[in-house]
C-alpha cells in the first residue's frame, strides 16, 4: 500500500514535469507505457492495481550455500533472472528438485502477502521442470521445510515426484501441513489470510 502511494506520487510528480497533466489516457496500457521509465524497478500491473517488485539486484549473503550454489559443482537444471532449480542431494523419489530465488530471504516465516507471487513463482518452475522430467504432476508434493527444520536457511521448494514413491521416512520428513512441512498451496491461503487481517485492522 505505502509502496503503491510512493510510486503514484513519483508518477505525479512525472507527470507534472513533463506538463502533461491534462493529458488523458485512453486506456491503462496507454496510462502504462506512459509511466514506464518511472516504474523501470517495478513490475507494474496496473489492472490489478498491484506492484510487485523485481528482485533485479540479487542480494547475496556470502556463508550462505543457496546463494553461492552457481559456484560449486552443482548442475543448475533451471535458471531465469531471479530462479535457480537443481536436484536434491538426497532425493526421496527419482525426481526431487529445489526451486529458490536468487535473491537471499530466509524461509517461510519471513514471508510477507506481498510476497504470494514469489511462492506461486517457484511453484510454475517446479511444475514446468518436472513436465521437463516427463514427471508426474497431479501426484506431486511442493512444499517447504518450516524453521526450525530447515537445514539450510534459504528459501527454497521441495518439488517431489511422484509421491507414491517416497519411502517410510521420505513420507514423514515431507508429510504436508506438519509441524515441520508446509505445503505450496497452504502457505498461499495462510499468507492470503494473514492479508485479510491486515486489511480488518
Ligand atoms: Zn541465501
Ligand atoms: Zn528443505
Amino acid at each position: 500500500m505505502c509502496r503503491s502511494i510512493i510510486l503514484w506520487s513519483k508518477a505525479h510528480r512525472f507527470l507534472h514535469d513533463q506538463q502533461n497533466l491534462n493529458r488523458t489516457f485512453s486506456s491503462y496500457s496507454d496510462l502504462h507505457s506512459f509511466v514506464q521509465p518511472i516504474y523501470s524497478n517495478f513490475d507494474v500491473n496496473l489492472h490489478k492495481k498491484k506492484f510487485y517488485p523485481k528482485m533485479t539486484d540479487v542480494k547475496k549473503d556470502e556463508k550462505c550455500l543457496f546463494c553461492c550454489i552457481k559456484d560449486k559443482s552443482t548442475e543448475i537444471i533451471f535458471e531465469d533472472e531471479e530462479y535457480l532449480a537443481f536436484r536434491d542431494i538426497k532425493p526421496a523419489t527419482s525426481h526431487h528438485y529445489l526451486i529458490i530465488p536468487k535473491s537471499h530471504m530466509t524461509n517461510t516465516s519471513s514471508l510477507l502477502p506481498s510476497d504470494i507471487p514469489i511462492v506461486k513463482r517457484l511453484v510454475e518452475i517446479g511444475e514446468i521442470i518436472l513436465k521437463n522430467n516427463s514427471a508426474s504432476i497431479s501426484d506431486a508434493r511442493f512444499g517447504f521445510h518450516v524453521p526450525p527444520f530447515n537445514s539450510i536457511r534459504h528459501l527454497h521448494l521441495h518439488a517431489i515426484s511422484c509421491v507414491n514413491e517416497m519411502g517410510f521416512i521420505s513420507r514423514l520428513i515431507f508429510k504436508p501441513d506438519s509441524y515441520w512441512f508446509i505445503t505450496a498451496s497452504t502457505l498461499i491461503e495462510k499468507l492470503e489470510n494473514s492479508n485479510e487481517n491486515e486489511k480488518g485492522n
